[in-house]
């Protein structure tokens, strides 16, 4: 779903995986996909793996997949926008207050509110770029029901995350009104970590069904890669999204106990085991090279300076539109449509930043897994594959890799996966030292 909300935009902005291709609507939300290449002959393993030229439809669904991008932003500006400019905030804030009556209560119910007129207003949208254009491109498996349930219980995720949460900023802006968004921004630290923590245990199962892996021999394999990489506890997951989509995808979740690898059971299929083992050594080169605790420092930084960009401008607008928002300072929760109009704005600029830092970590994930399984043939198989299955197109333009690409692009990691290999030419290894070599 849109995220409509500005805590949930952050849960969106990291349930992204580290291992997704593009980013959808908003700055963040992710999914990637891997096709699957020609399946390696003995005698063509070392050679390089050409990158595939895209198909019609892929050109069609990344060229169409970029004016929805546009429309998005824009409808992400638009329709808080209309919520402030019509006073209708101030309607919701009256009619929480009638229902509420103290602080804590009101914001709560105003959130639940606006959150389910913002859910109805998005709904034809949303239904349209994930369930219509998803099957029009033959990329979705999803039933109505299904998609519909997932869009509720996305819902309800919102409402639970929102009613539990969103009263802290607001007790800040109360109670610290000069110093709010160093505040919030700090606080968005421990959060994300929560979620982290608890997404692969509450959050995700509400919509997928996890188990362990099914391929008991594949299952060894991977665990035995593990251990040669270092990779403390954690476990590795198969999940039934076959039921959800055709697209390919792996990604690494959760902190502690809660930690572990998740392969969607549409990579499995697809996959052979080589290009498997490199998916996998990818995503523990993300764990052992901790981006996932490096990403959320990096992403409270952004969300700090865009809180700070919204104290900074928000007085002006408010004390130039009181009359028409109905309300006259930030720390009231009418403001909320404002905040997300202003956050969705600021976010959409520091977005290349953002994406340039995940672009990063993916290209080092890679190399990660190169210098582990030296087999740059499967990996370039794979990113082969990704690129298929998943409509992917291999050099997209300037824009999309500034605002959308959440991984290098297909041709790039093709490239890399084709080239490097320090370890024939006796150069030392980058990440040598964090992995044990294979006997
Ligand atoms: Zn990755």
């Amino acid at each position: 779903m849109r995220g409509t909300i500005l805590i949930i935009s952050f849960y969106l902005i990291l349930s992204a995986d580290v291992g997704a291709q593009e980013t959808t609507s908003r700055s963040l939300r992710s999914a990637t996909t891997i096709q699957p290449a020609m399946s390696p002959t003995p005698q063509a393993a070392t050679s390089p793996v050409p990158v595939p030229e895209p198909s019609e439809k892929a050109l069609s669904y990344y060229r169409s997949g970029n004016v929805l991008w546009g429309a998005n932003i824009i409808w992400e500006l638009l329709i808080p926008a209309l919520f402030l400019f019509t006073g209708f905030s101030g309607r919701i804030r009256n009619w929480a207050q009638r229902l509420g009556k103290n602080w804590f209560f009101v914001i709560g119910i105003y959130f639940v509110i606006f959150s389910i007129i913002s859910f109805v207003i998005d709904l034809p949208l949303d239904y349209y770029e994930g369930y219509v254009r998803e099957h029009a491109y033959g990329l979705s498996n999803q039933t109505f029901g299904k998609w519909f349930g997932d869009a509720l219980k996305g819902l309800l995720r919102s409402l639970v995350m929102g009613v539990i949460f969103l009263w802290v900023p607001y007790l800040l802006l109360r109670k610290s009104p000069r110093r709010w968004w160093f505040y919030s921004g700090l606080l968005t630290i421990p959060f994300l970590f929560l979620v982290f923590l608890i997404r692969p245990i509450w959050i995700d199962p509400l919509f997928n069904k996890f188990g362990p892996m099914k391929d008991k021999t594949l299952e060894a394999t991977i665990l035995r890669l593990a251990e040669r990489a270092g990779v403390e506890g954690g476990s590795v997951f198969e999940v039934d999204k076959s039921e959800d989509t055709k697209a390919l995808y792996a990604y690494v979740t959760g902190f502690g106990h809660t930690k572990r690898i998740v392969l969607w059971d549409t990579t499995i299929a697809k996959m052979n085991e080589q290009e498997l083992i490199f998916v996998m050594g990818h995503e523990m080169g993300h764990d052992v090279l901790g981006h996932i605790w490096k990403s959320i420092l990096f992403f409270s930084i952004l969300i700090m300076a865009t809180f700070y960009t919204v104290h900074r401008t928000a007085g002006w607008l408010i004390h130039r539109y009181k009359h028409r928002f109905g309300f006259d300072h930030l720390a009231d929760i009418t403001s909320l449509p404002l905040i997300i109009l202003l956050c969705n704005l600021y976010l959409f600029i520091v977005t290349p930043f953002d994406l340039a830092y995940s672009r990063h970590i993916e290209h080092e994930a890679d190399r990660f897994s190169l210098e582990l399984t030296k087999n740059n043939h499967a990996a370039a198989t794979a990113y082969a594959k990704l690129q298929t299955e998943n409509l992917g197109v291999p050099r997209p333009g300037l824009l999309y890799k500034l605002w959308r690409a959440q991984h290098p692009t297909l041709g790039e990691h093709i490239d890399f996966c084709n080239t490097y290999r320090p370890w024939e030419k006796n150069e030392p290894l980058v990440y040598g030292h964090l992995f044990r070599e294979a006997k």
